[in-house]
C-alpha cells in the first residue's frame, strides 16, 4: 500500500474550472473521504488520481514514484464505481479473474486471488452465478472483489454504495469499514453522503466548488468546522 501526495491539481472543461489547485497529503493506509455537494468536482478529481482525466496542472506521487504522468492501466491503482458495470454474461469467477487474465497472469495466481477476494467479501457461495442472479448488495461486493484481487497500492471508490436502498447501504458500510481494516489498504471514498463520511473516515476533505475547504478527522470538522460552508454542510440535514 501506499501514500498519496497531489501537488496543486488543476483541471478544467473548457471554460469550466473544476479543480482549481487540490493539495493533499494522505497517509499509506488511510481511509479518506471526499465530501461535498453534488458538481463540486468529487468525481473528477478521483478519475484524475486514477489517471483517467487529462490534467491542466499539478503533480500526483503514490508512495516514491510520480505517477503524474503514468498511464493509468499501470498506476497500480484500483477504481470501483457507482454504476458497477459487471459482465452480464460471465459468472462471478469469471468477473474477478477476466482482468487478470487479460495482463497474463498465470492461472494459479489467478485462482488464489480469485479465492481469497471471494472469502474475504463472503461470496464463494455465489462464484457460478450470473449478474442477474444477484442481489444489488452481492453485486456491489463483486465490484468491490475486482478491485480486491488486482492487490493495488490504492482503492479509490466513487459513490458504491449510493444505488443501494437506505438498509443495505448501512449494512456495507460496516463490511467496508471491515473490509479497510482487513487489508490494511489506503482508500480513498467519495460521498455527498455526510454521515457515510463521518462514520467511515480516519479524515475527511471537505471539496466546495473545487477547492479544499478543510481536510481534518470527523471530530476536527464537527467541533472545529473551518468555515462557514463546512459547518453548514456538516451539520445540514440530509
Ligand atoms: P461531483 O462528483 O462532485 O458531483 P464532478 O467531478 O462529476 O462532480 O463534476 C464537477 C463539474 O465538472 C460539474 O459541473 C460537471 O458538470 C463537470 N464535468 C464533469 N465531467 C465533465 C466532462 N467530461 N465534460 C464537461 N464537464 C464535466
Ligand atoms: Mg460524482
Amino acid at each position: 500500500m501506499a501514500s498519496i501526495r497531489i501537488e496543486n491539481l488543476r483541471k478544467g472543461f473548457g471554460a469550466l474550472e473544476v479543480l482549481k489547485g487540490i493539495d493533499l497529503d494522505i497517509a499509506d493506509g488511510e481511509f479518506v473521504c471526499f465530501l461535498g455537494p453534488s458538481g463540486c468536482g468529487k468525481s473528477t478529481l478521483l478519475r484524475s488520481i486514477a489517471g483517467l482525466e487529462e490534467l491542466d496542472g499539478g503533480a500526483i506521487r503514490l508512495g516514491d514514484r510520480d505517477i503524474t504522468h503514468v498511464p493509468s492501466a499501470r498506476r497500480d491503482i484500483a477504481m470501483v464505481f457507482q454504476n458497477y458495470a459487471l459482465y452480464p454474461h460471465m459468472n462471478v469467477r469469471k468477473n474477478l479473474s477476466f482482468g487478470l487474465a487479460l495482463n497474463g497472469m498465470k492461472r494459479d495466481e489467478i485462482d488464489r486471488r480469485v479465492e481469497s477476494a471471494a472469502d474475504i467479501l463472503r461470496i464463494k457461495e455465489l462464484l457460478a452465478r450470473k449478474p442477474r442472479q444477484l442481489s444489488g448488495g452481492q453485486r456491489q461486493r463483486v465490484a468491490i472483489g475486482r478491485a480486491i484481487v488486482r492487490e493495488p497500492k490504492l482503492f479509490l471508490l466513487d459513490e458504491p454504495l449510493s444505488n443501494l436502498d437506505a438498509g443495505l447501504r448501512v449494512t456495507m458500510r460496516v463490511e467496508l469499514a471491515a473490509l479497510h481494516a482487513r487489508l490494511g489498504a489506503t482508500m480513498i471514498y467519495v460521498t455527498h453522503d455526510q454521515v457515510e463520511a463521518m462514520t467511515l473516515s480516519d479524515r475527511v476533505v471537505v471539496l466546495d466548488k473545487g477547492e479544499v475547504s478543510q481536510f481534518g478527522t470527523p471530530l476536527e470538522l464537527f467541533y472545529q468546522p473551518a468555515n462557514l460552508f463546512v459547518a453548514g454542510f456538516i451539520g445540514s440535514p440530509r
